[in-house]
C-alpha cells in the first residue's frame, strides 16, 4: 500500500501516519513524490488494517506480480474460457467428470455415458498420469488419447486431459480441447511456458503446496508467453490430518476471484479423496462460486487401476449432477 498525502501536508500528520503503519505491523519507508508530494510505501500493508489517517490524499494498492491475471477492478467480470463450445467462467456451472485414468474402450465409453446423463460438459481422463510411484500404472498413452476423443464424440462432450512435458503438447492437443497441468506439475516453467505458446486452453491445478500467489505466478508463466485461456483448479492442499487425502481449500474460490480474472475450478475428488464427502464438497464448491467442478467416476470403481476410491458411480454422479444444478440455482447460476 502506499499512502499519498495531500500537498503542503504537516509534518506531524506524516509521522503519525508512521506510527500507525508500524502499529499495523508494517514497516513505513518514505517516497518521494513528483513536486515534492510527500508518500509513505507500506509494503503489504492492507486497507483495512488502517484506520482514519490525517492528511491523506489517497491510497493505493500494492500492484500485484502477476500482470495478465490479476482482477484490474473489483468490478471486472470473470473472463469466459470456451473450451470446444462449453463456456468456463459464465452464469453456468460446468460439471467435468470421468475416471482417474483411461483403462479400456468399454470403461471410457460407460463413463462418458455417466458423465453425458449427469450434465457434464467435458470428459476428463488421463492417459498419461503423472502417479507418485514409477510401479504404478501410468496410463494408456497414445491409445489412451483415441479412447478419450472417440468416447467424448460419441457423447457431444469436450475432452480434457492432462499433458507432462513440453515434447507431449502437440500429440495431446490433437485429440484434447483442453490440456491439464497436474499438481505435480504446477511449478515445471518449461511446461508452462510451451503451453503458453500453444492455443488450446489449460486446466492448471493448484501445486499441492502451492500459495494462491505462487499459483498465480505459474498462470502468470503461461499467459505471459501469449495464452491467457486458463482455468484454475483448486484440488487439495496437503495438511498433518491423514483422515482425507487432501484438504479442499475451498476458501481459494473467493480468495482467488478477488485477485484474479480466470475462472476457477474445484476437484473435491483429489481434494478429499473420501468417496463419502464428495458430493457434499462439490455442492458446497457451487455455493463458494466455482466456475466449474470436476469429479472423477467410473462405472466399476472398485476396479479401477487408479484413484478407485475416490471414484463415483454413475448413479452416483448423475444425482450429484441434479443437486449440484439446485444449489447453483440458488447462487443464481445455472
Ligand atoms: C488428475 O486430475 O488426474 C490428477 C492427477 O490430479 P492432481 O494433479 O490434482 O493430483
Ligand atoms: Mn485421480
Amino acid at each position: 500500500m502506499i499512502l499519498v498525502f495531500e500537498e503542503g501536508v504537516d509534518a506531524a500528520c506524516v509521522r503519525a501516519a508512521e506510527q500507525t503503519v508500524r502499529r499495523a505491523g508494517a514497516d513505513p519507508r518514505p517516497l518521494c513524490a513528483e513536486g515534492g508530494r510527500v508518500a509513505i510505501d507500506a509494503p503489504g500493508l492492507t486497507r483495512d488494517r488502517i484506520g482514519d489517517v490525517q492528511g491523506l490524499l489517497c491510497m493505493l494498492e500494492d500492484a500485484p506480480p502477476y500482470r495478465c491475471v490479476a482482477r484490474r477492478s473489483p468490478d471486472e467480470a470473470t473472463r469466459v474460457v470456451h473450451v470446444r463450445g462449453a463456456p468456463i467462467g459464465g452464469p453456468r456451472v460446468v460439471l467435468i467428470a470421468g475416471p482417474c485414468a483411461v483403462e479400456h474402450e468399454a470403461q471410457l465409453e460407460e463413463s462418458a455415458r455417466a458423465a453425458a446423463v449427469a450434465g457434464a460438459s467435458l470428459l476428463r481422463g488421463g492417459a498419461f498420469k503423472p502417479r507418485t510411484s514409477p510401479y504404478s500404472f501410468q496410463g494408456l498413452g497414445r491409445e489412451g488419447l483415441r479412447l478419450l476423443r472417440a468416447a467424448a464424440d460419441r457423447h457431444g462432450l469436450a475432452v480434457v486431459t492432462e499433458v507432462l512435458e513440453p515434447g507431449a503438447i502437440a500429440e495431446v492437443a490433437e485429440h484434447a480441447d483442453m490440456l491439464q497441468v497436474g499438481s505435480r506439475n504446477m511449478q515445471n516453467t518449461a511446461l508452462l511456458r510451451a503451453l503458453g505458446r500453444q492455443s488450446r486452453p489449460v486446466l492448471l491445478k493448484r501445486g499441492m503446496s502451492a500459495t494462491l500467489e505462487e499459483w498465480l505466478l505459474a498462470a502468470e508463466y503461461i499467459a505471459d508467453a501469449g495464452n491467457e485461456e486458463i482455468v484454475l483448479c483448486e484440488r487439495g492442499v496437503r495438511t498433518f490430518d491423514p483422515a482425507s487425502r487432501n484438504l479442499l481449500d475451498l476458501a481459494a474460490v473467493p480468495l482467488l476471484r478477488a485477485r484474479t480474472s480466470l475462472p476457477i475450478a474445484v476437484d473435491p475428488s483429489h481434494g478429499v479423496g473420501v468417496r463419502a464427502a464428495i458430493a457434499s464438497m462439490a455442492l458446497a464448491a457451487v455455493a463458494a462460486g466455482a466456475d466449474a467442478v470436476m469429479i472423477e467416476c467410473h462405472p466399476e470403481p472398485g476396479t479401477a487401476r487408479s484413484d478407485g476410491f475416490q471414484a463415483l458411480d454413475p448413479a452416483e454422479l448423475e444425482v450429484l449432477g441434479g443437486r449440484m444444478r439446485a444449489v447453483a440455482s440458488a447462487v443464481g447460476r445455472s
